[in-house]
């Protein structure tokens, strides 16, 4: 290694070392010009008006955020307090507005399920965010679907193993353009509805979340600290169910255009 590499790779890794700043903050990057053995291409997702590219760093999902959908998943969601999990940040497909993105059946389920939700993505982070100051946490907002193997979660579940192969598996974070807060304001009301074959299939209000956009910020903050790039999949209300190939899913957020993606079997 030579002594510029060497002065490189020192660099981004004190970049990465040096730690996080409390409440909700900016934060340096990493340099990239490190050499890699090979190149891993980055997610990004379109910014509606604009020609950047928002970068994803992780992907966050909130479980059993909606009452009615808590009930319908076995649990009482008056006690339960917000838990997360990831997707990989790979399994993300950009379903642009008016075109009908086809979406693969995947392997291994033969529960294959819909969950529409909105989507914040952040350009800001930190550790231990308060409530009040999360939403300037939120670059904006974006329609996305939480594909779930149901049946490969379920049985998971039931085994108390993890269920991640339900949940994270190619293409299973369908999503659509975001549009910047700046434009469409922070979206803590209005309604969320997904279609299958023009039959109306999840209805709700965003102000039936149990935990907010906000507080969803706030609590993961507290975990884990949350950085630029962090996408959050805000829940899913009730009334979850499958699709097969050959369906056509319209979800549509007030204040955003819909996404259409048609499932497709596996060639
Ligand atoms: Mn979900």
């Amino acid at each position: 290694m030579n002594t510029m590499n060497r002065r490189t790779m020192l660099k981004a890794a004190g970049v990465l070392a040096a730690g996080g700043v409390a409440g909700c903050a900016r934060s340096a990057s990493a340099d990239d010009d490190a050499h890699t053995l090979f190149a891993v291409p980055r997610t990004t997702i379109p910014i509606v008006d604009s020609d950047d590219l928002f970068p994803v760093r992780r992907i966050y999902c909130i479980g059993r955020n909606y009452a009615a959908h808590a009930i319908e998943m076995g649990s009482d969601p008056d006690r339960e307090p917000p838990f997360f999990f990831q997707k990989a940040t790979d399994a993300v497909q950009i379903v642009m507005p008016g075109e009908t993105a086809d979406h693969v059946y995947p392997p291994l389920t033969e529960n294959y399920h819909y969950e529409i939700e909105l989507v914040a993505a952040l350009h800001r982070g930190g550790r231990d965010i308060a409530p009040e100051e999360a939403l300037e946490c939120v670059f904006g907002y974006a329609v996305g679907l939480d594909m779930t193997r149901r049946d490969l979660q379920r049985a998971m579940g039931d085994e108390s193993k993890p269920w991640e192969i339900g949940k994270s598996f190619d293409h299973s974070a369908p999503l659509g353009p975001i549009h910047p807060a700046e434009l469409v304001g922070h979206l803590t009301e209005g309604s969320i509805r997904l279609q299958v074959n023009g039959e109306t299939k999840q209805e709700a209000n965003l102000e039936q979340m149990i935990w907010n956009v906000a507080e969803q910020v706030s609590n993961l903050s507290r975990s884990s600290e949350l950085r630029p790039g962090d996408i959050i999949y805000s829940g899913t209300p009730e009334n979850v169910g499958p699709v097969v190939p050959g369906d056509i899913m319209e979800g549509r957020i007030e204040g955003l255009p819909e996404i259409v993606v048609r499932v497709v079997p596996r060639t």
